[in-house]
């Protein structure tokens, strides 16, 4: 296994002074009320070992929020854990569930710890891809997948790379498919709160046909602009959570305790991740308007803080280098880097798109969108 794409682009980015519109995260602060509850916490003394589920009053107030949004009740002690964010979780699931020569669907592109954590669960990796160019999920591709070794299949909306996000509909559909069959889900939803009108999310747990065989994995890096505290959850009926937590308690046993206490008095109230959208929304457009003077064509943004280009119809010959060049030469000769969707694909199957990250302050776009203007 070679070096994640992320810290590849970044360091690079680092080294040439580019923007980095690259790996996925913000370039301003969280609100600094998080940060005193965080201090608070630490003062009133929640320094030590939490339970290894997680500390109970966030496990509650996540419970509490799930059943808000998406009407599903979750047993705070018995169906909810935390974990050191989503990329922990989703191991950690995977190491509970597969046995060996077990296989797991993933749509590709997909995240790019996908691939390697099922491999280190010893199952065998099933590459599903979405349609180019739209990137919806083909059931008809998704069933023909499914075999009896099938464990598990694990989706992603809204959907790092391409920021395409599920329909109601497709989620009924997936329910149908898999309602004759044993095979679980993950469903990976740390962009949950970042779906843009007229579009809205929708959750594993909102179906029950969906909910009873599904982990569902949250992060509170992504909802609270905290990429760095690599706090998120997994919800799933008792008798997953107890699989995995078995796992869990050998591989993180718990989690930093006064970020949970933070979080959980943050939760109570809902406006920082009801207003998520809204804040989002704006930085796409400004971003996406930038981008409609340049020859870069806009793939659709219908939620995370990405933004996919096609590189095509670009003036430049670096054009034709494949995106994984295209985008090192970008950083180095334009200043701006960004992250090949090559890199999100098994094989490296290149369709001459890269992807941007938007969450950043506006001047840091205006920055990208200025030097993005001479191609
Ligand atoms: N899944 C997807 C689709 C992601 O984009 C990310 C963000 N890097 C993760 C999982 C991992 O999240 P975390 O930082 O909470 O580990
Ligand atoms: N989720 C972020 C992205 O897709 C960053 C992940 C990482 O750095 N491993 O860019």
């Amino acid at each position: 296994m070679g070096t994640t794409i992320f810290s590849v682009m970044s360091a690079l980015a680092a080294e040439v002074g580019a923007v980095n519109l690259g790996q996925g995260f913000p370039d301003f602060e969280c609100d600094p009320l998080l940060v005193n509850q965080v201090t608070l916490a630490m003062q009133e003394g929640h320094n030590q070992y939490p339970p290894m589920p997680g500390a109970a009053p966030l496990r509650e107030a996540v419970s509490q929020k799930i059943k808000a949004l998406y009407d599903r009740h979750y047993h705070a002690n018995s169906e909810i854990t935390v974990t050191a964010g989503a990329t922990q979780a989703i191991l950690t699931i995977l190491l509970a569930v597969v046995h060996p020569g077990d296989e797991v669907i993933v749509l590709e592109p997909c995240y790019d710890s996908y691939v390697p954590n099922i491999a280190m669960a010893g199952g065998i990796v099933v590459r599903v891809p979405l349609t180019p160019g739209t990137f919806r999920p083909d059931f008809n591709k998704i069933e023909s997948a499914i075999t009896p070794k099938t464990r598990a299949i694990l989706i992603n909306s809204p959907h790092n790379p391409s920021g395409m996000v599920w329909r109601h509909e497709d989620m009924l559909k997936l329910q149908e498919i898999l309602s004759a069959t044993q095979v679980l889900l993950i469903s990976d939803e740390v962009y949950e709160h970042m779906v843009y009108e007229p579009l809205k999310h929708h959750s594993a747990s909102s179906y029950p046909g969906l909910a009873e065989r599904a982990f569902v994995v949250s992060s509170f890096g992504k909802t609270f602009h905290v990429t760095g505290w690599k706090v998120g959850t997994v919800a799933a009926p008792s008798a997953l959570t107890t699989e995995f937590r078995k796992v869990h308690q050998f591989n993180v046993f718990t989690v930093n305790t006064p970020i949970q206490h933070a979080l959980a008095r943050y939760l109570a109230d809902p406006g920082p991740y009801l207003e998520l959208p809204n804040f989002y929304q704006r930085k796409r457009d400004l971003f996406r308007d930038g981008l409609t003077q340049t020859k870069f064509r806009l793939l659709p943004g219908e939620g995370t803080y990405f933004q996919c280009v096609d590189i095509s119809e670009l003036s430049v010959p670096e054009k034709n280098l494949g995106e994984s060049e295209f985008c090192k030469w970008l950083a180095k000769e334009i200043g701006v880097a960004a992250i090949p969707m090559s890199a999100f694909y098994g094989d490296g199957f290149d369709q001459n798109v890269i992807r941007f990250c938007f969450a950043k302050q506006d001047k840091t776009l205006n920055t990208a969108i200025e030097r993005l203007a001479k191609l």
